[in-house]
Order: C-alpha cells, then sequence, then structure tokens
C-alpha cells in the first residue's frame, strides 16, 4: 500500500564537512521530489550549501540553524568535533516539543551516533547515513567494536603488521598504518574516545541505514550489514547525484574556483577520453615532495590534465610548472567544479584520494580510476576500485606520506588513456548500471521503499495520537 507523503516530516541532520554534507543534501533533494516536508539542522558556516535548495523548495523545507558549536578541546581533531555537535541535545529537544508537528523520525550522519539517544528520548526513529560506501563502514563498525583488542594486538605499534577482517565478505585484510587514525591512537578510558565509540556503535542497533551506494556495485556488502543490523531496514538509494543537465552540479559543495566557461572551453577543445582530472578531495593537500613528484610526472607525461590543488596547498606548486606544461593543463587553485568536470567527454581518467564521493562520482561518470589513497575508508574503496571491480589502477601505495615515481606515475597516467583498456570498458558498463539503479532499478526501488515506510509511520503516528 503506498501512503501519502504529505505532511510526513524528516529531521535531517549532516555532519559538518563537504564530503558528509554534499551527499546528504543531494539526498534532502530526492525526497523534498518526493513530496517531503523536511528540517535541516545546519550551522552559520555551512548554511549557504542549504541556499539552493531553501530558494527551490520553500514551503517543504526548513532550516534549524545553530551558531558553529565551540570546538570542545580532545586529542583528536575528529573527536573534538564529534564531541562539540553533542551541545545540540538540548536546543533540539526544545525546539521539537514546541513545533506544532514534529519530524517522525531523524537522518543523521554516522559520525552523530548520540543522536540515536537524542531519537530515543524524544520517541523517534533514527536512521543512520552512511557518507562512506557499505565495505568501508563495515570495516569502521568492526574496527570500533574490537578496537581495544585489535590495539592490545599491536602494542609494538608495528605499521606492517595485517589485520583481517574475516567476517566481512571477501575477508578483507589491511596493514596497521591503512587503518583509522582515530582506532589506532584510541585511548582506553578518555571519555571523548568512549562516547565517540558508544556512537560508531549505536549505529547498527539503529532503526534504519541509509547508504550513498547501489546494490550492483555493493550488494555483499550491503547484505552483510543487514545481517549485522538483523533486519532489512537497509537502503541502497545511490549514486546521490544531481540531475546531467540540472544547475545544482556547477555549484556543488561550493563556488569553483575557476570560470565555467574558461573550463569548458578549454576542455571542449579536446578530444574524447584525452584528459586527466587530479583532485584529491575537499581535505587532502599533498606535502611538497608528493607535489613536486606529481608535477614531475605531468611534465614526463604527454596527457592534458586538470589539476585542482587546495588553496593552502597552491604555493607547493613547483615554480614555472604552469608555462612549462603550458596549454596542456588547466590548473584551479581551490574548489574545483569536480562533478562538471568528470562528466565532460574529454574527461578519461581520474587520479583520486578515493573519498567514497569522489568513489562515486568518478564510477557514475565513467572515467577509469587512478587510485591514491590516503587515509579513513580509502584503502578499502581503493581494494573494491582496483581489486574488486577492476575499474582502475593504484598509482601510489604506502602510506599518507608515500611520494610515488615521477617516471612511473608519467608512464600510468600515459597508459590510462591509451586506448580501450580493459578498466575503462569496465567503468563504462558500471557507470550505465549505476544511472539505470537511481533512475530505475535498485536505488529507485530502495529510496521509494524508505519514502513509503516513513510515510506510514506518519499514519500510524496520527491514528495513534
Ligand atoms: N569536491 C569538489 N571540488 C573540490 C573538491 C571536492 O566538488 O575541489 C567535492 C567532490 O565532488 C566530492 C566531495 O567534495 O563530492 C569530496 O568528498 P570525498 O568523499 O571524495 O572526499 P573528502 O573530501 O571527504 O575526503
Amino acid at each position: 500500500m503506498t501512503h501519502s507523503t504529505t505532511n510526513t516530516h524528516l529531521l535531517i541532520y549532516p555532519f559538518p564537512g563537504s564530503g558528509h554534507i554534499i551527499p546528504l543534501l543531494d539526498l534532502t533533494h530526492f525526497l523534498l521530489r518526493r513530496g517531503l516536508t523536511i528540517t535541516v539542522i545546519i550551522s552559520a558556516a555551512n548554511l549557504p550549501l542549504l541556499h539552493p535548495l531553501l530558494s527551490s523548495h520553500p514551503s517543504s523545507l526548513h532550516k534549524l540553524l545553530f551558531p558553529d558549536p565551540e570546538i570542545h578541546p580532545s586529542s583528536h581533531p575528529l573527536i573534538s568535533k564529534v564531541i562539540s555537535t553533542q551541545k545540540l541535545f538540548d536546543p533540539i529537544v526544545t525546539w521539537f516539543k514546541a513545533h506544532p508537528s514534529p519530524p517522525v523520525a531523524i537522518v543523521s550522519d554516522f559520525f552523530l551516533g548520540w543522536t540515536s539517544k537524542l531519537a530515543s528520548h524524544l520517541g523517534i526513529r533514527r536512521v543512520v547515513f552512511s557518507p562512506s560506501g557499505a565495505l568501508g563502514s563495515s570495516i569502521f563498525h568492526k574496527l570500533w567494536t574490537h578496537v581495544v583488542e585489535i590495539n592490545a594486538g599491536n602494542a609494538d605499534g608495528d605499521d606492517k603488521l595485517l589485520i583481517s577482517f574475516p567476517d566481512i565478505p571477501n575477508s578483507p585484510e589491511f596493514y596497521w598504518w591503512q587503518l583509522s587514525r582515530a582506532s589506532r591512537y584510541y585511548k582506553t578510558g578518555d571519555p571523548d574516545f568512549e562516547s565517540f565509540r558508544k556512537g560508531m556503535l549505536a549505529n547498527m542497533t539503529s532503526w534504519g541505514m541509509i547508504y550513498n551506494t547501489f546494490e550492483e556495485l555493493e550488494g555483499v556488502y550491503i547484505d552483510h550489514v543487514k545481517k549485522q543490523m538483523g533486519h532489512d531496514r537497509v537502503w541502497a538509494v545511490g549514486p546521490l547525484l544531481p540531475d546531467e543537465h540540472g544547475l545544482e552540479s556547477t555549484g556543488r559543495g561550493g563556488s569553483s574556483a575557476v570560470p565555467l566557461d574558461d573550463m569548458l572551453m578549454w576542455l571542449d577543445k579536446k578530444a574524447n577520453d584525452s584528459v586527466v582530472y587530479i583532485c584529491f578531495g575537499s581535505r587532502s593537500v599533498l606535502s611538497e615532495k608528493q607535489m613536486g613528484a606529481l608535477a614531475s610526472a605531468l611534465e614526463l607525461s604527454k596527457v592534458d590534465f586538470i589539476l585542482c590543488v587546495k588553496e593552502s596547498g597552491s604555493s607547493l606548486i613547483p615554480s614555472g610548472f604552469e608555462d612549462r606544461v603550458g596549454g596542456r593543463g588547466f590548473i584551479v587553485k581551490g574548489w574545483a567544479p569536480q562533478l562538471v568536470i568528470l562528466r565532460h567527454w574529454a574527461v578519461g581518467s581520474f587520479v583520486t584520494h578515493c573519498g567514497w564521493n569522489s568513489t562515486l562520482e568518478g564510477v557514475a561518470a565513467g572515467v577509469m580510476m587512478l587510485a591514491w589513497p590516503m587515509g579513513a575508508d580509502q584503502y578499502a574503496n581503493a581494494m573494491l576500485l582496483v581489486d574488486q571491480l577492476v575499474v582502475g589502477k593504484r598509482v601510489c601505495e604506502g602510506g599518507p606520506e608515500s611520494v610515488p615515481d615521477s617516471f612511473e606515475l608519467a608512464r600510468l597516467l600515459d597508459e590510462s588513456l591509451s586506448g580501450d583498456r580493459l578498466e575503462r570498458v569496465k567503468v563504462k558498463e558500471l557507470s550505465e548500471v549505476a544511472v539505470k539503479a537511481v533512475k530505475e532499478r535498485t536505488s529507485m526501488r530502495d529510496l521509494n521503499m524508505f519514502v513509503n515506510l516513513l510515510s506510514e509511520l506518519k499514519d500510524h503516528d496520527q491514528t495513534n495520537a
């Protein structure tokens, strides 16, 4: 039975950070289009990211604006940020109690595990939004469940120790140095670390879980999560991306540091699949040595390229580089319109740090993936892309500080654009599957199921009121 979405009110709470906010706002957009009423919890600094949606859905989208929480000093930056958000517990309860038709559920980022307690205090369901894939998040879950034993098993901090995850499909293994920093530096007894861990574990006992992934990409891992959670309310609704021709893709996550027309004019002159796009996400900045090696590789290679360097790292570009590469290179210092670039027919491969959003965006655009993972879930994402899906190759391995060999990197860049490589054929096939998943198949089915269930909850709650 289909229930009406009218007056189905949902609270959405993204974790403050580009890689977390961007996909959850994309999901918000899809849910608004299905007729839900949504309130998004947002801080002043991130409000501009919500503006486009607020103006396109003035009556159904509302903001719950809070000042940026003061950063709580802790021994780990991520944990400090997470703990700081907990100060919003009471203000959210006050808002909820005063609301004439409060939300039936809260969808909150997987770092905001404390919202499970908030949801039960309010008598509503909590749905986790995972900005990581099902493989990456399954590894996080195992890590946080067994963090004390895992760390005790490596008291000497041997970087080369292999840590296995035999319960996860395909039994992934990672070196110690590839595990998330927050778990490696876990401090037993430290209230902030304990609180963060409790939040990560609460994710798996939540009422539901939404993944920005799709069944055809991560089916075995999605089934694994369903088994772990003990129910089927796990929805894979990705890739969550704005429409190909919609305006949303241009200013997504920030305004472009370069005039879009200049960049498109440059790209339009290039041949099909002839440009390498290089970007390491919203946070990672290369060291001077890494930037030097990358710049030499680009000079040694014959490829045309777009290189995106964060403003803070732009002084590391070797002097004279831009003149030497001339018209072969287009350099973006600051925020790049990544989705527009990846979707352009001239772009054939993508040097990426393998953040989950970049991973999905590259796959959906059908570009060959050149993996340079640096931390967090990126080693797992590289494993999925290179070893399991065979849609890419590794171009740098060995840890966040590792510096690639320029000659080898130049060779891999050239090779990535040569002919119909297996990886390119496979990624183009996967891209078609991704588009179908969202437009008509599995991801569309899961999103519809989620919306219908929420509306059912609303009808149920109204009947019992
Ligand atoms: N992004 C962008 N322009 C940039 C850098 C990043 O549009 O210059 C977007 C990118 O498209 C992706 C997100 O920011 O949607 C980065 O998320 P990802 O998970 O790839 O990496 P993170 O930044 O979280 O490490």
